[in-house]
């Protein structure tokens, strides 16, 4: 099949290119981010491949069935970026929906661990010979209380790795997992009781601003909020808010609400136009990362073999376990 790719960036092409001789694919990789006005470069091609901040509405979609393209292969887990409703009866949306859980909490893990002992602080000032450590005093992880929001793959690992660190961990989960070994409690006892706060949940509507004015008040004071899901889940006036009244100890953001305007590409040169942003970008217990979270070499290979092996069982009329459907409420 011929694949428009769309979103590229070079290492995208490492494991997709790699892997395209041996799955018999045929690919054109587009820079550009999929919209309405580039849905036309997919014109010749049978299937395209999009990911996370594509925006992949009713037009686009239209756009995409009236030029023949049969599949949209999401190379990502979320799919709160495509009009699902639109899809019916017109193109087969498929996704990944694990690649890498280990990759994805190992990097919560690591952004609560720097935002707490300040390693990224550290290694400037020591850079320019500033050995001073006044401002950069933690606390120890043994016997503190972790809260987890979502107990899926990705928050099942993290659970662990807290437990390694010794500490007490608590989750909310609408759908407790009951092989896992791990006090489950409401929401509202994990917002009080929990020194850090890491989601794991996808975004949906019941989830969008589960984090929000209200459930910030509940939050313990110094706490520490650490979102690798998605920025959906949390209000960033209010987030914004919470920091000015110095409620977080450290707020760790992987993903933002507002992402697709700037995540992934290179604005240092830009005019930011979104204040909470630099809001957010002015407090000095913010930590911000690009979407990275997913970004092992080890993730991308799975990224690249199970999104063609979901082409493979499209060709081949399989069962297509990684379809995703529109669902009414
Ligand atoms: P998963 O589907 O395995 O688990 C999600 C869990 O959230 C499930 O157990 C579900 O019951 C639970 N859940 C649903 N509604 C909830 C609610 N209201 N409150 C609390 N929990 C709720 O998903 P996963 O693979 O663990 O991924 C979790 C999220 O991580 C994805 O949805 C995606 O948004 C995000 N993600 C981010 C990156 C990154 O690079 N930053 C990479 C992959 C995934």
């Amino acid at each position: 099949m011929k694949i428009a790719f769309y979103d590229t960036k070079e290492y995208d092409r490492i494991w997709f290119e790699k892997l395209a001789v041996e799955y018999g694919h045929e690919i054109v990789f587009y820079e550009s981010r999929f919209i309405a006005d580039t849905a036309i470069l997919a014109n010749g091609c049978d299937v395209a491949c999009l990911f996370v901040n594509d925006v992949i509405d009713e037009k686009s979609i239209n756009m995409l069935s009236d030029m023949g393209i049969k599949a949209i292969l999401l190379r990502c887990a979320g799919y709160d970026n495509i009009d699902l409703k639109a899809c019916e009866g017109k193109i087969t949306v498929m996704r990944v929906p694990s690649y890498s859980p280990t990759a994805v909490a190992e990097y919560a893990a690591a952004l609560f661990l720097t935002l707490n002992r300040k390693t990224h602080k550290a290694y400037t000032r020591t850079r320019e010979f500033n050995f001073k450590i006044s401002g950069l005093m933690g606390m120890t992880l043994r016997g503190k209380t972790a809260g987890v929001v979502g107990t899926g793959k990705i928050g099942k690992v993290m659970v662990e790795i807290l437990k390694g660190f010794g500490m007490t961990v608590i989750a909310y989960d609408p759908y407790p997992d009951t092989s896992l070994d791990v006090d489950y409690v409401t929401l509202d006892e994990l917002l009080k009781n929990s020194d850090v706060i890491t989601l794991h949940c996808p975004l949906s509507p019941e989830t969008r601003y589960i984090i929000n004015k209200n459930s910030i008040s509940k939050m313990k004071d110094g706490v520490f909020l650490i979102n690798t899901s998605r920025g959906g889940l949390v209000d960033t006036q209010a987030l914004n808010d919470g920091l000015r009244s110095n409620k977080f100890t450290g707020v760790a953001l992987d993903v933002y609400e507002e992402e697709d305007e700037y995540f992934f590409e290179d604005r240092s040169n830009d005019i930011i136009k979104d204040d909470e942003l630099i809001k957010l970008m002015a407090y000095p217990n913010v930590l911000i990362t690009s979407h990275q979270a997913f970004f092992t070499n080890e993730a991308l290979e799975a990224i690249a073999r199970t999104t063609y092996d979901n082409l493979k069982a499209f060709i081949d009329g399989a069962p297509l376990e990684n379809e995703v459907k529109y669902q009414p409420k």
